[in-house]
């Protein structure tokens, strides 16, 4: 007994002690550093939860996504030893080619910010706080060059949300790409360790707790359409020079099946590193949905602010005829009413202008059934245009009838007048939920979603920026019963 006991424990060691040297070789750096506690594990997975709500597709279906990039490079006193500004365009032209299927775009916010101390070239995590406490800039993705990171290619720090990269892993063709893939929520293909091998079988398509989720939804990298990958880096030899999975060797997980990961993933650890080209269909939907919820307020470009700017803000109360508020919230481009309202609940509401510039205002209803009802302006005589300060309000109320399901309505607030009877025709026509159709329709016209902000409260409170002929379209959906 004792001895099998001391044989079990000698075994352990050894796989320990191999899995270390193995993941620590001294001569290469390590393939990223990003570290997860379980708290960000969490927060990440919360991102995810309405990934299969029924506003799915509209969230991935919503606008082109503008990520602006601030660069630190960091050089020795006498200005050397730093990344060069072509490497940084060429990285930012590799990253938008990268993240096209995504619909994100990357661009420089600013000139780079150069840091001219030995005391940063001489790479330590140690030093983050005091590196940030004078260079971090707000609501952009912010990435630090360093000359040399020793251990490290690059990796994402969660808590500070910033992004630190060696001139070798600028330069090696994913590092950069893969560091943004966790800027964007994504893990490792192999999980959420950084040297460890996967908690996912191979067998995952299974729902082996009976919590109701495919093990593959919470094991490994929570994505379904990356296999259980044991780690690349780790086993080497599962794959090829040219970016091909070896035949001639396997490892099998602990139920004794063979894994087939993917060798050419973008979050692997494919150590070479030029073979890591790509992101999975889950991958790409992933990093779109956390897009969307976390990276929306990012910075407005700069070329917005001077150019033709022009302040918009206003807002949206809805009440019940008996003076009770109807409280709305917000869901990435979506509000919702908080409650459920039934046949025959008699409501109303108004919208301001509370910008300084004249703006237009039209509102569609779209009942259950997919009929379109011209809200404002219903008559000839309705003047759509509402003055810098003005209330238009509804006069009467509106009576929820008695087909049931999703009351849609649309207020459109735009600069320049809308010819109405061609926009009704326009949806009458196009496919696709409401957000879409206003898509096809407008196009460029509408206001990107990173230019709006959305103060919290029952009613909705918007403020932003408009260039030329611009829309703001805000939704508002309605459980009606
Ligand atoms: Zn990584």
């Amino acid at each position: 007994m004792k001895k099998t006991r001391i044989l079990c424990v000698f075994i352990l060691l050894n796989t320990f002690f191999l899995s270390f040297i193995a993941a620590q070789n001294p001569n290469a750096p390590r393939m990223c550093g990003t570290l997860y506690s379980e708290e960000d594990v969490t927060e990440i997975r919360r991102s995810f939860d309405y990934q299969y709500s029924e506003n799915r597709d509209m969230l991935i279906n919503a606008q082109h996504i503008k990520i602006p990039v601030k660069f630190h490079i960091i050089r020795n006193e006498r200005g050397e030893g730093g990344i060069s500004l072509s490497t940084i365009n060429t990285q930012l032209e590799n990253l938008n080619e990268i993240y096209k299927d995504a619909d994100i775009s990357f661009y420089q916010y600013d000139k780079p910010n150069y840091i001219d101390d030995s005391y940063f070239t001489d790479f330590s995590r140690n030093k983050e706080a005091s590196l940030l406490s004078k260079n971090d800039v707000p609501k952009v993705m912010n990435v630090f060059c360093f000359p040399d990171m020793s251990q490290y290619y690059g990796y994402y720090n969660k808590a500070s949300d910033n992004i630190y990269m060696s001139k070798d892993g600028m330069t090696n063709g994913s590092t950069f790409s893969h560091e943004v893939g966790h800027f964007f929520g994504l893990f490792h293909t192999h999980g959420k360790t950084d040297g460890g091998s996967t908690d996912e079988l191979v067998a995952r398509n299974i729902d082996k707790n009976g919590n109701r989720k495919r093990d593959c939804e919470e094991t490994g990298d929570d994505c379904c359409d990356t296999p259980a990958d044991p780690n690349l880096y780790i086993h080497k030899k599962l794959y090829t020079q040219n970016c091909s999975p070896s035949h001639h060797h396997e490892v099998k997980d602990p139920e004794g099946n063979t894994y087939r990961p993917l060798v050419d993933n973008l979050m692997s650890y494919n150590q070479h590193k030029y073979c890591r080209r790509n992101f999975t269909k889950d991958q790409i939907d992933r990093i779109r949905m956390y897009a969307l919820k976390k990276r929306a307020k990012m910075q407005v470009p700069k070329e917005q602010l001077t150019n033709n700017r022009k302040q918009i803000s206003g807002e949206i109360e809805f009440h019940l005829d008996n003076g009770t508020p109807m409280p709305v919230s917000r869901n990435i481009k979506i509000h919702q009413f908080e409650k459920t309202y039934y046949t025959g609940d008699e409501f109303s509401f108004s919208a301001k202008n509370t910008s300084r510039n004249p703006l237009y205002l039209y509102i569609i209803n779209e009942g259950p059934t997919g009929d379109l009802i011209q809200v404002y302006p219903y008559y000839d005589y309705e003047q759509p245009l509402l003055k810098s300060g003005e209330r238009y309000e509804l006069g009467g109320s509106i009576e929820l009838d008695n087909k049931k399901g999703k009351e849609i309505a649309c207020f459109l607030f735009s600069r320049k007048k809308i010819d109405f009877d061609k926009l009704l025709n326009d949806l009458e026509r196009e496919e696709g939920n409401l957000t879409i159709r206003l898509q096809k329709i407008f196009g460029k016209k509408l206001l990107p979603l990173d230019y709006v902000q959305y103060e919290e409260g029952d009613n909705i409170r918007f403020s932003g920026y408009f260039a030329e002929h611009q829309i703001l379209p805000i939704i508002i959906e309605m459980n009606h019963q």
